[in-house]
C-alpha cells in the first residue's frame, strides 16, 4: 500500500515549496499536478484550439500524451515526447491551464494519470482537488491558504528573484481571476476536503509551515 499526502489551495498559496520540502524529508515522490494542467494549456494554446470550446478542448487533449519523469528527484512534465518543464512556470501558463482545466474532459485524463502515480508509490501531491477527487483516501489533507495581499506579494518577489518582469497590481489581479475561476467551475471546483486540515500560511513562515505539516505527519505515523 502506498501512503499519500494531499495538498490543495489557491494559486500562490506556497503549495509546491511547502509540497516538495515535506516530500522530501519523507522520501516521498512529490506530485506537482498543476503543471499537467499547465503543460494540457501550453498544448492548446501552440494549436490554436479555442479554450472556451468544450468539444473541440476535448477532442484535443484526448490525443495528447502528458507524462511525468523524475531527474534527480525533480518532476519533469513530457508533453508528447518534449520535455517543457522549463515552459509551463509562466503566469500566462498558469491561466492556461486555469482556462483548461474547467472541461470535465481534460480533468478526467488528468485524474486517472495522477491516481496511477499515487497508486505505485509514496507521494505528496498539491493542486486543487487532490484531497476531494484524487486521492479522496489519502492519509493526510491539507488545505493551504494565504490572503490575496499575501499570495501577490510572494510570486511578485519570486519573479523578481528570477529576473522576470513583474507588477504586483497584474499579479493580485491574476490571482483573483484564478481563484474565482477554479472555485466557480462545475467540475471538481476548489474546496476544502471535510477532513482537510486547514493551514493559513499569511503569518507563518515557509519552515513552520513545514514543521506543521511534519507535525501532523508524526502524529498519524507517516514519518
Ligand atoms: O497549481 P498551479 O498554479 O500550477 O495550477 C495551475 C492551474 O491548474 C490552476 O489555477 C487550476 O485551474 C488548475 N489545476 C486544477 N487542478 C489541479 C491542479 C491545477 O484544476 N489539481
Amino acid at each position: 500500500m502506498s501512503y499519500q499526502i494531499a495538498i490543495d489551495g489557491p494559486a500562490g498559496a506556497g503549495k509546491s515549496t511547502i509540497a516538495r520540502a515535506v516530500a522530501e524529508r519523507l522520501r516521498y515522490i512529490y506530485v506537482d499536478t498543476g503543471a499537467m494542467y499547465r503543460a494540457m494549456g501550453l498544448y492548446m494554446e501552440d494549436h490554436g484550439i479555442d479554450l472556451s470550446d468544450r468539444e473541440a478542448v476535448e477532442q484535443a487533449a484526448s490525443g495528447v500524451n502528458i507524462s511525468i519523469e523524475y531527474e534527480n528527484g525533480a518532476q519533469q512534465v513530457i508533453l508528447n515526447g518534449e520535455n517543457v518543464t522549463g515552459r509551463v512556470r509562466t503566469e500566462r501558463a498558469g491561466m492556461l491551464a486555469s482556462a483548461v482545466s474547467v472541461h470535465p474532459g481534460v480533468r478526467k485524463k488528468l485524474v486517472q494519470l495522477q491516481q496511477e502515480l499515487g497508486s505505485r508509490q509514496n507521494v505528496v501531491m498539491d493542486g486543487r482537488d487532490i484531497g476531494t477527487a484524487v486521492l479522496p483516501g489519502a492519509q493526510l489533507k491539507i488545505f493551504l491558504t494565504a490572503s490575496v495581499a499575501v499570495r501577490a506579494g510572494r510570486r511578485f518577489l519570486e519573479l523578481q528573484e528570477k529576473g522576470q518582469k513583474a507588477d504586483l497590481v497584474e499579479i493580485e489581479k491574476d490571482i483573483e481571476q484564478r481563484d474565482y475561476q477554479d472555485s466557480h467551475r462545475e467540475a471538481s471546483p476548489l474546496t476544502r476536503a471535510r477532513d482537510a486540515v486547514l493551514l493559513d500560511s499569511s503569518e507563518l513562515t515557509v519552515q513552520e509551515v513545514i514543521d506543521e505539516i511534519l507535525k501532523l505527519c508524526a502524529e498519524r505515523e507517516l514519518l
